[in-house]
């Protein structure tokens, strides 16, 4: 008998039918002989709906009581999917985040996880008990309710997976894995049978919401094998696990976007000792954090420093900007909220020179102009117009020979 962790998302979960889709793959697989653990998200939408309307009521939502909000998507949907269960004749009990209890830090919106005791769980399934979890809820040490941050639902289930020994942790989505690139926007984008952790870890925090980062984080951590898959077949999906020699053979697997970036320049600054740190403390004391960074070579003591910050940080980080560009006398403060991070990835990178020269050539043969760029170990991105995102990932989807065979 194994124990089974599965985790629907919202898409899987999103309508009556679709809840009693779920329903049957889950008893199929309690009746084969599992114990089974199931996560579930809200239904597709509500979430977005419950953010606009704490917003509509503040610009700034007090944070208790905003994941005391958003949390109840999760609440709908376990309860219907227990009694769908429940009506088809099986044993199901569904766990709010803090009834399991799923302890966090008190961290409102980016909880993270810091224990599950498994007490409540073990004696239910022993009693051949299904056990639906809200994903996405935590409860912290004062007993408030806590959220993982968007797409949490994965690292719920990753992190239930690791402390319950599960066997298996699957999670089942909207496509049938993991691709080289978004599905969605590249139709030659290929299922791949398998992915490292440190290359998921890449595309997760570069933009390919499939999984979100902190659930690959808690994977690698404790060793925990992700089977990505579609709720809507049967089809084998892509199998996130420690890395080996034939994934360090791939040259680039992935390819990813991120629309979420914007972009400030303080032009024309000082360029003495100690002005970067200037320029990025008072970010960091506002608890925004600063993703690309680039400081021109200076002209005549004069040098303009950009980075970006994500979408939702921008109107705060501008503000913040704003004053130090006073204080450091720059001449001039501009902004671009339509840029996008396009990126690829893999652990071939690390011992193949070239890549990057091959990334730039292909984006300038189509009159993409590259407007920042980083790089690590494993990965390159770049910042272009957001116009060309589409068009930037197929190019280089193409270019990286991704389209083929394996
Ligand atoms: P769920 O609601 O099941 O959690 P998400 O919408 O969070 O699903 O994640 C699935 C989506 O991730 C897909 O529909 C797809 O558009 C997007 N995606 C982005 N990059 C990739 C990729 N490399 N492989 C698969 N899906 C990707
Ligand atoms: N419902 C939450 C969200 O939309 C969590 C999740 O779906 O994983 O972000
Ligand atoms: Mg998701």
């Amino acid at each position: 008998m194994s124990l089974v962790v599965q985790k629907y998302g919202g898409t899987s979960m999103g309508s009556i039918e679709r809840i009693r889709n779920v329903a049957r793959r889950v008893a199929r697989s309690y009746d084969a002989g599992n114990d089974m653990v199931v996560v579930v998200s809200a239904m597709s939408g509500e979430t977005n709906k419950l953010v606009a309307l704490a917003n509509e009521i503040s610009d700034f939502p007090d944070s208790r009581e905003y994941d005391v909000l958003v949390a109840s998507g999760e609440q709908v949907s376990m309860s219907l999917l227990a009694i769908c269960l429940k009506s088809m004749g099986y044993k199901a009990k569904s766990y709010n985040g803090w009834q399991v209890p799923i302890l966090t830090d008190s961290a409102f919106s980016k909880a993270r996880i810091a224990q599950i005791p498994d007490t409540n769980m073990r004696a239910d399934l022993k009693e051949g008990t299904i056990i639906v979890v809200a994903g996405f809820q935590g409860v912290d040490a004062a007993g408030n309710i806590t959220t993982l941050g968007r797409g949490g639902s994965d690292t719920s289930a990753v992190a239930l997976a690791a402390a319950l020994k599960a066997d298996v942790c699957e999670i089942y989505t909207d496509v049938d894995g993991v691709y080289t690139t978004d599905p969605n926007i590249c139709d030659s984008a290929r299922k791949v049978e398998k992915v490292s952790y440190d290359e998921m870890l890449e595309l997760a925090s570069l933009g390919a919401k499939v999984l979100q980062i902190r659930s690959v984080e808690f994977a690698k951590k404790y060793n925990v094998n992700i089977h990505v898959r579609s709720s809507f077949n049967d089809n084998p999906g892509t199998m996130v696990t420690k890395e080996d020699k034939e994934m360090e053979s791939i040259l680039v697997s992935g390819i990813a976007y991120d629309k979420n970036e914007t972009k400030i320049a303080v032009m024309r600054v000082p360029d003495t000792p100690g002005i970067a740190a200037k320029i990025l403390s008072p970010l960091a004391d506002a608890n925004i954090s600063v993703d690309m960074i680039v400081q021109n070579v200076s002209e005549a003591g004069l040098t303009d420093f950009t980075f970006t910050v994500t979408k939702a940080d921008f109107k705060k980080a501008l503000a913040v900007t704003r004053e130090i560009a006073t204080e450091v006398a720059a001449e001039d403060l501009v902004t671009d909220e339509n840029i996008s991070k396009i990126s690829i990835v893999g652990l071939g990178m690390r011992s193949h020179a070239g890549v990057a020269t091959k990334m730039f050539q292909t984006l300038a043969k189509e009159g993409i102009n590259i407007q920042m760029i980083s790089t690590s170990e494993i990965k390159i991105s770049v910042i272009v117009d957001a116009k060309y995102t589409e068009l930037a990932v197929r190019v280089l989807h193409e270019a990286f020979g991704l389209a083929g065979g394996e």
